[in-house]
């Protein structure tokens, strides 16, 4: 095959334990998954239907080792997002709830890096929320841990610390949509596909970072993330 411009490169993960890759597709996210940060954010957390918005594949950050992040223009309130990642290995649609969790090949430990400004100025206007969530690098995921290794992951801590003090801290068992409620909605609505990522929301707590400050994302089970902010 010859094209006209070159390709553009293929976003990957790395996978703990091995030298092989996760190749990133598509990166959906869901918005209010836990109760307290939906109250954060003005909205009322009754279990509605989970919503999505996306992200380009190009968002995806490898940071199964300390890596940097540039602060992204147009912003003065960018935000942490602290959130479980899950990597799609087998695709479907309308995927049955019980079937959903053998879609899955690993998790990860992520952060929804938000133009928080831009969001809100989009959602209170009607507008789409992409200049808010959608642009470059603005995913930094760990090294995935595959469920052969991990098993599924469906509680325990997860949390984000900056500069060393506590931001966000909750528990994985309160999402409000679980990853198998995740997976089997969201396959009604599009095919999934091998490659696919799920970022299943983030609790309560989030908070602007600047220049300068240093992001510690865990999640029990998974490894870690260590993220700077670059000027
Ligand atoms: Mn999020």
């Amino acid at each position: 095959m010859n094209y006209v411009i070159d390709p553009a490169p293929v976003i990957s993960l790395a996978v703990a334990g091995i030298t092989e890759r996760f190749p990133v597709n598509r990166i959906f996210c869901v918005g209010r998954n836990y109760a307290a940060h939906a109250r954060e954010m003005g909205k009322d957390p009754d279990r509605e239907a989970p919503f999505f918005f996306m992200k380009p594949a190009n968002a995806a950050v490898d940071a199964s080792s300390p890596v940097s992040i540039p602060y992204p223009p147009k912003t003065s309130n960018f935000h942490h997002e602290i959130e479980l990642v899950v990597a799609i290995c087998k695709g479907g649609k309308n995927i049955a709830l019980d079937d959903a969790l053998g879609h899955v090949y690993g998790y990860g430990t992520g952060l929804d890096m938000t133009r928080r400004d831009l969001q809100f100025e989009a959602r209170d206007k009607g507008r789409p929320w992409e200049f808010g969530k959608s642009f470059s690098r603005s995913a930094p995921i760990g090294a995935l841990s595959r469920v052969a290794d991990s098993g599924h992951i469906a509680r325990g801590a997860i949390r984000v610390t900056v500069n060393g003090e506590a931001r966000q801290s909750s528990s994985i068992a309160r999402l409000i949509w679980s990853v198998s409620e995740c997976i089997s909605y969201l396959s009604e609505y599009e095919t999934l596909e091998p490659g696919d990522v799920i970022m299943t929301g983030t609790p309560e707590g989030v908070n602007a970072v600047v220049a300068g400050d240093v992001m510690h994302g865990y999640i029990d089970g998974l490894a870690g993330i260590t993220v700077t902010v670059q000027a």
